[in-house]
């Protein structure tokens, strides 16, 4: 029902607006999946990676929200980092390393490849100030947001990363990943949830380039593809501006909940147009 604008951007349609929040009430009127992005949609985007964080509001906003729909978080990090960062909040589905990580019997040991890749990367990329290398057990990432010159240490990042064998790039806000090339994606990811759950209509929210195999997933019932962020091309067909508005989404859902679902929530919250910090980025 919503493939006829794929592909385009700029005027996408907000989602906490007009047939945005009516696409979203029907969304909450039915058997929905709701799935999110973590780094730059349910947190902020911080210079240093280690540091981010969900919001205080955030997480208590989220945990309602995960008591009344079924919710899932598909996170390029690794699954127990993002796990750690989320706590105790009741997730219906937990993906880590874009999709390669769906369960806890998922392997933590980075892989060999990953390691023979993390070493030359180490090797080569020292002391380029303001980059870090991350491994992880399905792929190495490596930050420059922390770079003076992000355009310089970008090329000196894809030079390297460029030469390695066997590897799939992903490119990211900031941040140059290699992965093994049969890696899952996270449309990956959330075709499989959608099996499994086989909703009527599932949301996924994203801010990045690794989100859009998840707005172009396939899979039972429809899917709300919804892009945080300045305009770029994008498969999503929904907006949220900046990172901060997914608040305001997260309370909307309460509303919408049915009634007799809904925990009670202090209205003054979070409403659409509140005045929100700004993300770290
Ligand atoms: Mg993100």
């Amino acid at each position: 029902m919503y493939d006829a604008r794929r592909g385009q951007d700029r005027r996408l349609p907000h989602l906490l607006r007009g047939e945005g929040r009516a696409a979203l009430g029907a969304l909450a009127a039915g058997r929905a999946l709701l799935a999110f992005d973590f780094d730059g949609t349910l947190a902020p985007l911080v210079d240093r990676h280690d540091r981010a964080r969900l919001g205080a509001r955030t997480r208590r906003l989220l945990a309602t929200v995960a008591r009344l729909y079924p919710c899932a978080v598909i996170s390029g990090r690794a699954r127990h980092d993002v796990a750690r960062r989320l706590g105790r909040i009741s997730l219906l589905a937990l993906a880590g390393s874009h999709g390669a990580e769906m369960d806890d019997r998922a392997q933590r040991m980075p892989r060999s490849s990953v390691r023979s890749w993390s070493l030359r990367l180490r090797r080569h990329l020292r002391g380029l100030p303001g980059v870090g290398v991350e491994v992880k057990p399905h792929g190495v990432a490596v930050h420059y947001r922390r770079a003076e010159d992000k355009g310089a240490a970008e090329l000196a990042i894809l030079s390297i990363v460029t030469t390695l064998e066997d590897a799939r790039l992903l490119h990211g806000s900031n941040v140059v990943e290699v992965v093994p090339i049969a890696s899952p994606t996270k449309g990956d990811a959330l075709a499989a949830l959608r099996v499994r759950f086989e909703p009527r209509v599932t949301l996924y929210v994203g801010d990045d380039v690794t989100d859009e195999d998840a707005f172009r997933s396939r899979g039972p019932g429809g899917l709300l593809p919804v892009r945080v962020g300045r305009p770029r091309p994008t498969a999503a067909l929904f907006r949220l501006d900046e990172q901060p508005e997914v608040d305001s989404l997260l309370f909307a859902l309460i509303e919408l909940a049915r009634p007799d679902d809904r925990p009670p929530v202090h209205t003054d919250e979070c409403r659409e147009g509140a005045t929100h910090e700004q993300p770290g980025d």
